[in-house]
């Protein structure tokens, strides 16, 4: 058996065309833009280029994009009076402060310090408890991608095995909300789970959110079951080229065969994440 591929990519796409035509009814309406602003600290890489797609991927749906960068030697204090001005700004519907921060700059407090009602990514307290008890608010962006992608292939997943490997507050717990109040029977497996093959070989929906090469292996998946892959992980090309490829949390060539459907990395969560991004930006701005 050859699991069907869940084209990320392509529903991405989909998802930023529907939302191109939300933006443009809101400014008929309103007589503005949806305003995001991306506040960025610090020079690491990925990070640069995480903010670069977003902006460009703002430019393309018609939501405005107002970019902060700061130098790495930026304090704590001013990345906090830079929120609160933020917070302030009516132009400003959602704020996204890309992690990581530099070392010495509390992340929690940071994130905190974002009003709820802006807070883009759904990494606040208040975003997270709401969620997990049932409320209207915003939900971390890569979780819910990966919900709209299994909610594609599945339809109503009440009564799925579901096991999310990963634990974390921005992609493993929220994940396991979602797969919750979606009723779906969920494990969340973390680093001190016994036994993790057999607990994902029970899973009709098996999300990996962990951060190692290709841990899970083909014979951990259940037949049929539908494969969401979150990791995105760097590792060497075995070509002798000294270059690097990108794979996921999953063993991919291995769980193709016994999966029924299956998120490819690149191209299968990642794509989704800036996508919800932008729809997380539109609904706090109708809110507004
Ligand atoms: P974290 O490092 O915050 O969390 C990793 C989780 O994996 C932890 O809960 C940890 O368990 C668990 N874990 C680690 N080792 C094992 C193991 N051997 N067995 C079982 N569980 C283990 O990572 P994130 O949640 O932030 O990200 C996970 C992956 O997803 C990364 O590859 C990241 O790059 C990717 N990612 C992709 C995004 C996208 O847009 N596609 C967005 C965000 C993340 P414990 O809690 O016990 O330590």
């Amino acid at each position: 058996m050859t699991a069907r591929l869940i084209d990320g990519k392509a529903f991405a796409a989909t998802v930023r065309g529907r939302l191109a035509e939300r933006v443009k009814t809101f400014v008929a309406k309103r007589g503005f833009a949806p305003g995001l602003a991306v506040v960025l600290v610090g020079d690491d890489p990925a990070s640069q280029v995480y903010v670069r797609n977003k902006v460009a991927q703002c430019a393309e749906v018609g939501v405005r994009s107002l970019e902060h960068r700061l130098p790495a030697t930026t304090s704590e204090g001013e990345l906090l009076a830079l929120v609160a001005a933020l917070n302030a700004d009516p132009a400003v519907h959602g704020i996204l402060v890309q992690l990581p921060l530099p070392k010495g700059i509390d992340e929690t407090k940071v994130l905190a310090a974002i009003a709820p009602e802006k807070d883009a990514d759904g990494f606040h307290v208040v975003n997270a408890g709401l969620l997990a008890t049932g409320g209207a608010c915003t939900v971390p962006c890569t979780p819910l991608g990966c919900m709209m992608l299994i909610e594609d292939v599945l339809g109503d997943v009440s009564g799925a095995e579901a096991v999310v490997v990963g634990r974390s507050n921005i992609v493993g717990k929220p994940m396991a909300q979602l797969l919750l109040r979606a009723n779906c029977t969920v494990t969340i497996a973390h680093s001190r789970t016994r036994d993790l093959p057999g607990v994902c070989r029970r899973a009709d929906i098996l999300v990996a959110a962990v951060g190692r090469p290709e841990m899970i292996r083909g014979d951990w998946v259940k037949p049929g079951a539908c494969v969401i892959d979150v990791g995105i992980n760097r590792v060497p090309r075995n070509d002798g080229s000294g270059k690097t490829r990108l794979v996921g949390d999953v063993a991919f060539d291995e769980a193709k065969v016994v999966a029924g459907a299956i998120t490819p990395v690149p191209g299968g969560v990642g794509p989704m994440t800036i996508a919800c991004l932008l729809t997380n930006t539109l609904s706090l701005a109708e809110r507004s």
